[in-house]
């Protein structure tokens, strides 16, 4: 029986994971779980799995919560009870918590020997030096649930990194990828929400419209399988039936499909190395797909990817700079503040306005996030 903890328990990838675990009450146990502020849904999951400790947003949702549950459970709230209950006794962490927020709690749960299975991409791509330096010390496992990473991981299975030419991660262009550039002034939130293949939160929506989902999986690819920026490249494809692909020296090209249905690399980097069934799963009938498409990125077009490798090569505090500036520009559009568009330029004059230091420490990072955030928020007004 493998013990669990679930961070973001309320959302896309929480109430997903939460399915495969109803699926294999057998193989795994849910001990901990955090979520924000959704208490209705938090609390009948908890009634349902009863973990020993749970952690809300803040205050008020965990007294919400004490009102809601049907036994004992220990309650924490706000960032140093995300960071506790992260080390909850447990054989894997999943962290599918949305953002930056995740860096501390991911940490700390390696610092204690558990595994990670991280979905939550924000922490890889601002301080990934750091993460996958404290993953290696421990001897502990970082497994990909994103669904290209899960790709790679699955094509290297059994490979060694010099017969590898290069990563090829597949996009499948987001809501507007049938937009040109100029089409793009005055498009909606509502628009941007409208994800053709994928059904996500709401911030990895926007940031699969703007493309800038991509730039975080060019940066995360970097990290998890410690692959230089030269050996990593994105092609666009609609269906999002090839998950990622990986090239060898020989020109053999290993592709991983699906359906795209997130459970699938949720389950498998719970179950690796072993592979189970999954319950009540689309199979993939390509005779009903039919073809295939694929096409070159346009990095004028979606310049953020382009702005994302810029700031992976530059390294060091410029994708935490990247990465800040994203959220907090997704997060005044979702709140319509801002334009679309304005999205591209609040990242761009972040990185243009930093001076990057390589290697930095957590502090550091901390502090580059915050001040950010806070440039970017004064520049609105
Ligand atoms: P959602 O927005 O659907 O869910 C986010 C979860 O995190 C919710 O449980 C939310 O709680 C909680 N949360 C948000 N902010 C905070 C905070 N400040 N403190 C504590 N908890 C918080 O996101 P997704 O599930 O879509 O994505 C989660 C992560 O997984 C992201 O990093 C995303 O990039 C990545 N990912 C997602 C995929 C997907 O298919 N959705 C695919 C690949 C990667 P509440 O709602 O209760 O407030
Ligand atoms: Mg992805």
């Amino acid at each position: 029986m493998k013990r669990i903890t679930l961070l973001g328990s309320t959302g896309s990838i929480g109430t997903q994971t939460l399915e495969v675990l109803r699926s294999n009450p057998d193989k795994f146990q849910l001990g901990a779980m955090s979520f924000g502020t959704n208490v209705d849904l938090g609390a009948k999951q908890a009634n349902e799995f009863k973990p020993s400790v749970i952690c809300t947003g803040d205050q008020t949702a965990a007294d919400q919560l004490r009102g809601k549950l049907h036994y004992q459970a220990e309650i924490l709230f706000g960032l140093d009870g995300l960071t506790e209950v992260a080390v909850s006794e447990a054989d894997m962490l999943v962290n599918a918590v949305m953002g930056r927020v995740g860096l501390e709690p991911t940490l700390k749960a390696i610092e204690s020997g558990i595994d990670v299975a991280i979905a939550n991409k924000e922490t890889l791509v601002t301080a990934g030096h750091l993460v996958t330096e404290a993953a290696e010390k421990q001897g502990v496992s970082l497994l990909p649930v994103d669904s290209e990473h899960s790709a790679i991981y699955q094509c290297l299975h059994g490979n060694v990194d010099k017969e590898v030419s290069q990563l090829i991660l597949t996009a499948s262009g987001g809501s507007f990828r049938d937009y040109k550039r100029s089409d793009l002034e005055n498009v909606t939130v509502d628009q941007a929400l409208n994800h053709p293949n994928w059904s996500m939160g709401a911030k990895i929506t926007i940031d699969s419209a703007s493309m800038m989902n991509k730039g975080l999986e060019v940066i995360e690819a970097k990290w998890l399988f410690n692959m230089s920026y030269d050996k990593i490249s994105v092609i666009q494809h609609r269906e999002s039936i090839v998950h990622s692909m990986v090239e060898y020296v020989d020109g053999s090209v290993l592709a991983h499909m699906g359906t795209p249905d997130m459970k699938v690399p949720i389950q498998y980097a719970l179950s690796h190395p072993e592979r189970l069934a999954l319950q009540g799963g689309q199979r993939l009938k390509l005779w009903e797909v039919g073809k295939l498409h694929f096409e070159e990125m346009d990095y004028e077009r979606f310049r953020l990817l382009k702005l994302a490798f810029d700031a992976g090569r530059a390294g060091g505090t410029a994708p935490t700079v990247l990465n800040a500036a994203n959220e907090a520009a997704v997060d005044l559009f979702l709140n319509r503040k801002i334009s679309f568009l304005d999205i591209e330029t609040i990242v761009e004059r972040a990185l243009n306005d930093h001076q990057t230091s390589q290697n930095p420490p957590l502090e550091e990072i901390i502090e580059v996030d915050r001040s950010v955030r806070s440039a970017v928020l004064a520049d609105l007004t």
